[in-house]
């Protein structure tokens, strides 16, 4: 397990909310990686009772973290370079998600095409929508 001052360079993920840290990992393809990743789960704070830390120590410039400002609008995440938060950041919403989640409905052409793109827009309604079949994406699943 990493300790918060042992990484040197990535990101550490704060304020989780208590047991979502690893449908974020997921969505944003963290087990994917080849960074160091350590997520750390009910952590004692005195804002929110509970939360969850994630850490990743490596290169981070390819993981998506507007997308997780979708599953917990709450989480900041802290850059770190040479061992000090160098930039403390809200995560924006994007307005078009790539084959960042998949669409659920079993009739939408993404799941009988399997070369087809997972491609999401961001509506008016506050939530992510599947281009094709207009399936919207449940945060929770
Ligand atoms: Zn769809």
């Amino acid at each position: 397990m990493l300790n918060i001052d042992e990484i040197q360079n990535g990101v550490v993920i704060d304020h989780i909310k208590a047991g979502m840290s690893h449908t974020l990992a997921d969505v944003a393809g963290l087990y994917s990686l080849d960074c160091g990743v350590a997520m750390i789960k009910n952590v004692r704070s005195t804002k929110s009772g509970k939360k969850d830390i994630i850490k990743i120590e490596g290169d981070t410039s390819s993981i998506n973290f507007g997308v997780l400002a979708y599953i917990d609008p709450e989480i900041t995440i802290n850059h770190i370079k040479n061992g000090k938060i160098i930039k403390k950041e809200k995560p924006v919403l994007p307005d078009t998600l790539v084959n960042v989640m998949r669409c659920k409905n079993p009739r939408c052409i993404t799941s009988i095409e399997h070369e087809c793109d997972h491609i999401f827009k961001f509506t008016q309604s506050g939530k992510y929508r599947c281009v094709y079949c207009e399936e919207e994406f449940n945060r929770l699943k």
